[in-house]
C-alpha cells in the first residue's frame, strides 16, 4: 500500500515536472512568435537590433561628455576643469594614486544601460554582451599598446553560482572588436567580497586585501594589460587588480569599463 502511495505521489510529480517544462516551452514559443516588450518603456518589440531594448530607448545611452580625471574618469564638475591643466588629477588620485595607469568608464550608470548590466549580471541574458561591448568599442575603437585584455574575476563560489562572468563575456566580444587577446584564469580572486556600495572606504579596502592573485605571472610579465569590468563603482576592485598584475610583473595597467556608478546612484 506504501509502495503504491509513493508511487502514486512520484507520478504526481513527474506529471508537475512535465507540466511545468510544458509552461516554459510554451512561454518560450510564445516570445519567439510574439515579440517582447521593451524594459525600459514597455513597447512591443518589433525588429528592434538590441534584445530587450526598443531602438529609441537604447539611442538613450550616450557617453557623459563632462572633462574627466586624466587618471580615474572621474568627471569634473566644471566644464573647464582641463582647459588650461589637462593633466589635473582629481583629489582622491591626488591622496591616493590608482595602481593602475588610466581609466575608461565612458557611460553612467543609470536607466536603460542599468537594467540592461542587470538583465546581463543577474537574470542570465548574456545576448546582450555583443551589444553592450559594441557600446564600449563605440567610445573607444581601439586601445593602443595594450597587448592583452584581462577580465575582473569572479571568485569561484560566486562564477558556480551565476555560471558565468560577465566581465569575461564583455572582454570576449572587446577582443573580437579590438583583435586583441582576452587571458583567461590568470588573475584569480582568492576570497569572496562583500557588496562595494555598503562599505566605507576603510572597510572596502581591507575587505579587497589580497584578494586577488595571478596565477601564472609569465602571462602578464612586460605586458600592457587592460582590465575589463562592467560597472566601475568606487575603482577600489580594479585598483586592487591592478596591484597583483603589476606585483606579477604587468607593465602597465589600464581599465575599460561600461559604465561608472557616481555616489547618488550608490
Ligand atoms: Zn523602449
Ligand atoms: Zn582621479
Amino acid at each position: 500500500m506504501q509502495g503504491h502511495f509513493r508511487g502514486h505521489q512520484s507520478i504526481l510529480s513527474t506529471s508537475r515536472t512535465s507540466k511545468h517544462m510544458t509552461a516554459g516551452l510554451v512561454r518560450r514559443l510564445l516570445h519567439t512568435v510574439f515579440p517582447m516588450n521593451c524594459r525600459t518603456c514597455d513597447h512591443a518589440l518589433d525588429d528592434d537590433p538590441v534584445p530587450f531594448f526598443c531602438q529609441r530607448c537604447w539611442n538613450q545611452i550616450t557617453p557623459v561628455l563632462s572633462p574627466r580625471c586624466p587618471r580615474c574618469a572621474h568627471p569634473f564638475s566644471s566644464p573647464h576643469a582641463l582647459t588650461h591643466s589637462p593633466e589635473h588629477l582629481c583629489g582622491p588620485c591626488r591622496k591616493h594614486p590608482p595602481a593602475y595607469h588610466r581609466a575608461w568608464t565612458p557611460y553612467a550608470y543609470q536607466s536603460p544601460l542599468k537594467e540592461a548590466i542587470g538583465l546581463l549580471k543577474y537574470r542570465g541574458k548574456t545576448q546582450l554582451a555583443p551589444a553592450l561591448a559594441r557600446l564600449i568599442t563605440l567610445t573607444h575603437p581601439g586601445p593602443t599598446n595594450v597587448d592583452v585584455l584581462i577580465a575582473v574575476p569572479l571568485h569561484p563560489d560566486r562564477l558556480r553560482e551565476r555560471e558565468y562572468n560577465q566581465a569575461l563575456l564583455l572582454a570576449h566580444h572587446l577582443g573580437q572588436q579590438w583583435k586583441l587577446p582576452v587571458l583567461i584564469d590568470v588573475l584569480r580572486r582568492t576570497k569572496p567580497t562583500l557588496p562595494q556600495t555598503s562599505l566605507t572606504r576603510r572597510e572596502r579596502l581591507k575587505n579587497l586585501r589580497k584578494c586577488f592573485v595571478v596565477a601564472a605571472p609569465s602571462a602578464v610579465e612586460g605586458k600592457t594589460t587592460l582590465l575589463v569590468d562592467d560597472v566601475f563603482t568606487t575603482g577600489a576592485t580594479v585598483n586592487e587588480c591592478a596591484k597583483a598584475l603589476r606585483k606579477a610583473g604587468a607593465q602597465a595597467v589600464y581599465v575599460q569599463t561600461l559604465a561608472r556608478m557616481s555616489a547618488h546612484d550608490q
